[in-house]
């Protein structure tokens, strides 16, 4: 499911890190492992007429995904997810395309999922996301792309753009070497200032 909100991101970032097996740490990474500590723990806690599962393994068969959701609360046959993120909530980022993917096993266990929540660490508030047909769809088309970056030796080309700032395979990705543009040799040893970016 993690594969979903990586292909958000960056195509070749989700190649590096479940094909390649490429992974580094950064200050943000591992803040994001402390901010789970608490959602990591399986446990199921009851108040007030709703259940409250961390740690949840759902899965889909037709749709090829599996993974765990954070936390999802139950009301009758109503599951709203919730997965939590340490930065700042994004209106439409890659959090929203893994929120929809467990969503969709939600579903496809038998549950009406109209509303999820992404709960930012940073801001310590959760925000609504509504679960429609067109978040659906592109979680369909976005586990079926990840499916083919699976199955080829290929690794896409890098970003290199700012995106690559913020993340913790630059060292290993090498964005610009690696995003098809041809460029003088001896560029690749100079160097980059850290404002120049090609975005
Ligand atoms: S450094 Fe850039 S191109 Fe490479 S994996 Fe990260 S985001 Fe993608």
């Amino acid at each position: 499911m993690s594969a979903l909100e990586h292909y958000a991101y960056c195509h070749r970032q989700t190649a590096l890190i479940h094909v390649e097996q490429v992974w580094d740490e950064s200050a943000e990474t591992v803040r994001g492992d402390l901010s789970h500590t608490a959602v990591d723990l399986p446990g199921v806690t009851r108040r007030a007429g709703v259940t409250v599962v961390r740690s949840l393994p759902v899965g889909s068969e037709t749709y090829g995904l599996r993974g765990v959701c954070d936390v999802v609360e139950f009301t009758g046959q109503v599951a709203t997810p919730v997965e939590y993120k340490v930065g700042r909530y994004q209106a439409g980022g890659p959090a929203e395309l893994q929120l929809g993917g467990q969503a969709l096993c939600l579903i496809g266990a038998g549950f009406e999922v109209p509303l999820g929540y992404i709960y930012s660490v940073a801001e310590r508030r959760r925000h609504p996301v509504t679960i429609d047909d067109t978040l659906i769809e592109q979680v369909i088309e976005a586990a079926g792309a990840v499916r083919r970056i699976f199955g080829t030796s290929k690794l896409p080309l890098a970003r290199n753009d700012k995106r690559c700032r913020r993340c913790s395979l630059r060292d290993a990705c090498l964005p610009e070497a690696t995003d098809g543009h041809s460029r003088p040799l001896l560029d690749l040893f100079t160097p980059r200032p850290l404002g120049t970016w090609r975005d």
